[in-house]
């Protein structure tokens, strides 16, 4: 560990409870409703929560004493717990959080030119059996509930209050373990805490959901929110795409591709971010490139072109930098906005798709850090 989390967490762990950092506001209203509490106290409890990082109900003093109790009896605040802290020497910051039932997540903090990038986990492991991500290779366990997603965040506000050096979140994008419109029950009431300004009040610009395109949640999430967008497109047709993002089987390029152009009509003055991972050989090519800038033609655009992390028994090299930087130039041509991602933290294995790859032998490895086995606090 490198430094310990500022706040002391109480957690608690009794059937029956509500744990509040699973309601969003409107949540938080309809349990105030049950409770015979005026709508305001949702407010009151999403500052305790989330702004000033309280947990324990009795210090949350402008609650009435009566409230205070019915809290006790029928609430909780339960977060996931630290296990392991580790900071890279390009300044990233990469938690290990242990979960109810012995499962770990991976949260990934970027510094970068005055901002501040939380990667935030949606599921244990993934369904979606991209052959580039190692994360797929993990197999699936389980959906994150809101708790744990928003307690990634909560945990980040956190340990870096406690650095004092100044350092916030100011963006969060929803690209570590996961497929996040696979679990939409419980990603959509954290982003709106994220984006909710009695909470962390974070722009919904600087929220970004990624995903590899369930064409069904993604069009209901155009209907039900307004953060930014991400997709993981990775290849410029059909035959391609079938094979690095197998789920493309299900869902191919047109339907995705109309799912898009629906989020951008509803959400005017926005882009969509094209996530393009570079494998040599496979979809770096001159007519890839050409291939790519044709299929998005009229959709606003940005394309980030990442290069390719390597991991254990991947079967993909990354494509030389000249190629990445050629495959740029003609994209730019063609008139999008191109940049290629910079890899960060992978000395601390928290690059795109190394995350939780080692936990299980980390911490089977090395006890200290607090076992797995030990998943209840
Ligand atoms: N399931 C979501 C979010 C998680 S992945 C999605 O598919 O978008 C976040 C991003 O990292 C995706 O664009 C993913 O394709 C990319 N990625 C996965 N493995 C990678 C690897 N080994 N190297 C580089 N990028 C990778």
């Amino acid at each position: 560990m490198t430094s310990a989390p500022a706040t002391d967490i109480t957690a608690r762990d009794e059937p029956g409870r509500v744990n509040l950092l699973d309601l969003d506001r409107a949540g938080l209203q309809r349990l105030a409703a049950d409770l015979e509490e005026k709508p305001f106290r949702a407010v009151q409890l999403l500052k305790w929560l989330h702004q000033r990082r309280v947990t324990d109900f009795e210090r949350m003093t402008d609650l009435s004493k009566a409230l205070r109790s019915r809290l006790r009896e029928c609430a909780e605040v339960r977060l996931p717990r630290p296990v392991f802290d580790q900071e890279s020497r390009d300044g990233t910051r990469k938690w290990v959080l242990a979960l109810d039932g012995g499962n770990a997540i991976e949260t990934v903090f970027i510094p970068e030119n005055g901002r501040g990038t939380l990667c935030v986990s949606s599921q244990v492991g993934c369904a979606l059996d991209c052959t580039f991500c190692s994360t797929a290779q993990q197999g699936f366990n389980r959906n994150l509930t809101t708790a744990e997603i928003i307690g990634q965040v909560w945990f980040a506000e956190d340990a870096l209050a406690a650095e004092g050096r100044g350092r916030r979140v100011t963006n969060v994008v929803l690209m570590g373990m996961g497929e996040p419109l696979a679990n939409y029950r419980s990603v959509l009431p954290a982003t709106r805490l994220m984006v909710d300004q009695h909470a962390y009040g974070l722009s919904r610009r600087r929220v970004t959901l990624s995903t590899s395109g369930l064409v069904p949640n993604l069009r209901r999430l155009a209907e039900e929110s307004d953060i930014s967008l991400a997709v993981s497109l990775h290849a410029p047709n059909d035959a391609l795409r079938d094979e690095i993002v197998p789920v493309n089987r299900r869902y191919p390029l047109a339907e995705l591709l109309d799912a898009c152009r629906l989020y951008v009509e509803r959400t005017p003055h926005r882009r969509i971010t094209w996530e393009y991972v570079m494998l040599d050989g496979v979809n770096d090519g001159d007519r890839h490139a050409a291939e790519l800038a044709r299929l998005l033609e009229g959709i606003p655009s940005k394309i980030n072109l990442i290069p390719f992390n390597p991991f254990p028994g991947a079967r993909y090299r990354c494509s030389p930098a000249e190629r990445i930087e050629r495959f740029s130039r003609q994209l730019q041509r063609a008139g999008y906005i191109t940049t290629v991602r910079r890899t960060r933290g992978e000395d601390i294995d928290g690059a795109c798709g190394q995350l939780v790859g080692q936990v299980d032998d980390r911490i089977r490895r090395r006890p200290r850090w607090g076992g797995m086995e030990e998943s209840r606090p």
